[in-house]
């Protein structure tokens, strides 16, 4: 086949695709292994909302039909939940479109962004696939007693995003500025006087993204509250998901708070019918899922400390989180521990393409999962 006579824009062509993993089925074929375990994705070790799976299954009748472009019940009943208007709310296909539209909607070619390292992945993917720049800061160190901790009994990771070296990356080309808090991969916060003190030096033409997909996960007190800045006077957008708490990674489907403003932009870049049939029902009913929402938060904290708990046991450091997953360092090479785990039909995530080789993140699983993750570590720390 002769090469293709196209003008990609060089912005794409040095695009790095964002490496899909296996499908468990194709690793187990390949490994000669059977039963493996997925603790990589941050997924909800619990399953789905059941309620959700309910309403789903009612609605699979109506597939012949588009889905609701407004997401009327959806944005009518969290509205009415997180005690804003519905004109304030954003839906997306995943909260990873929400992102997207955010790019699409504010920034003309050659516009700046500022994102972390590390952080998470595809806001800087993003961005230079829509011509934009990319301005990276590197998270900062903190002391150990400067560090915003929870409850699980890992380690302070000292690393948290730098605001002030964020606010000196602001240009007049600065339009978006991504803050994932809790961060991914470290697990981390920052405390809601840091981020006051940071937002009241923001020039009024620059968006703070507030990116909350671990919201659920932190402690009332320690939650910088989106809703309290919706007003301005710079614009601060949230970012939520239903692909955590509420188990729905799959059914894609996620939000954004925002002043109407804002968002009326977002409804102009976006297509018509981005969030499909199942996933705004399903997320509507899993909205009312107390019950779940209510195990899942117990499970993950009861999870997150008896595997560091565990963990520290067989020798790891294990790192503070306010997520559902965690930083372990693994004392060598990184990579090579997860190809190790992975022989042993336990899948994490190696923490390389994040700039820390020697550590892998971990995602808590159902108890019998967590309980073979720990057997397995010991198996590949005992052949070292
Ligand atoms: C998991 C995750 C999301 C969720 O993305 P969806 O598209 O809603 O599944 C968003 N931001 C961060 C930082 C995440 O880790």
């Amino acid at each position: 086949m002769s090469p293709m006579k196209l003008k990609v824009p060089a912005n794409i062509q040095s695009l790095i695709p964002y490496p899909p993993g296996k499908p468990i089925e194709e690793l187990e074929r390949e490994y000669g292994i059977t039963g493996s375990i997925k603790l990589a994705s941050n997924e909800n070790g619990l399953g789905p909302s059941p309620k959700a799976l309910a309403a789903i299954a009612a609605a699979l009748t109506k597939l012949h039909r588009y889905p609701d472009g407004s997401n009327y019940y959806l944005a009518t009943r969290l509205a009415e939940k997180l005690g804003v208007a519905p004109a304030e709310l954003v839906f997306g296909n995943g909260s990873n479109e929400v992102i997207e539209l955010l790019i699409a909607a504010f920034l003309a070619p050659g516009d700046e962004v500022i994102t972390s390292q590390p952080t998470f992945l595809v806001y800087h993917t993003m961005v230079q696939a829509k011509g934009g720049v990319n301005r990276v800061v590197p998270l900062k160190k903190l002391a150990p007693a400067e560090v915003l901790t929870s409850t699980t009994g890992g380690a302070p990771l000292g690393v948290v995003h730098d605001l002030t070296a964020i606010l000196a990356q602001i240009t007049d080309r600065t339009r978006l500025i991504f803050l994932d808090n809790p961060n991914n991969p470290t697990g981390t916060i920052f405390g809601r006087d840091e981020f006051e003190a940071f937002l009241a030096q923001v020039p009024e033409q620059v968006i703070v993204v507030l990116d909350e997909a671990y919201v659920d996960f932190v402690a009332h007190a320690q939650r910088i509250d989106v809703r309290h800045y919706l007003a301005g006077p710079v614009a601060v957008v949230g970012l939520r998901t239903f692909s955590k708490a509420y188990g729905l990674a799959g059914l894609r489907v996620g939000y954004g708070i925002m002043n109407a403003e804002l968002a009326g932009y977002l409804h102009r870049v976006r297509q018509p019918f981005n969030v499909n049939l199942p996933a705004q029902v399903g997320a509507l009913a899993a909205l009312d899922d107390d019950d779940f929402y209510r195990q899942t938060l117990a499970h993950t904290g009861a999870g997150i400390a008896w595997l560091t708990k565990e963990i520290q046991g067989l020798g790891c450091q294990v790192f503070d989180t306010h997520t559902n997953f965690f930083l372990i360092d693994v004392g060598g090479d990184g990579r090579a521990f997860y190809e190790k785990l992975l022989r042993l039909g336990v899948i994490v995530r190696p923490m390389s393409a994040y700039g820390y080789p020697g550590y892998i993140r971990i995602t808590v699983g159902t108890e019998a999962e967590n309980q073979r993750l720990v057997k397995a570590m010991a198996q590949v720390l005992a052949e070292v």
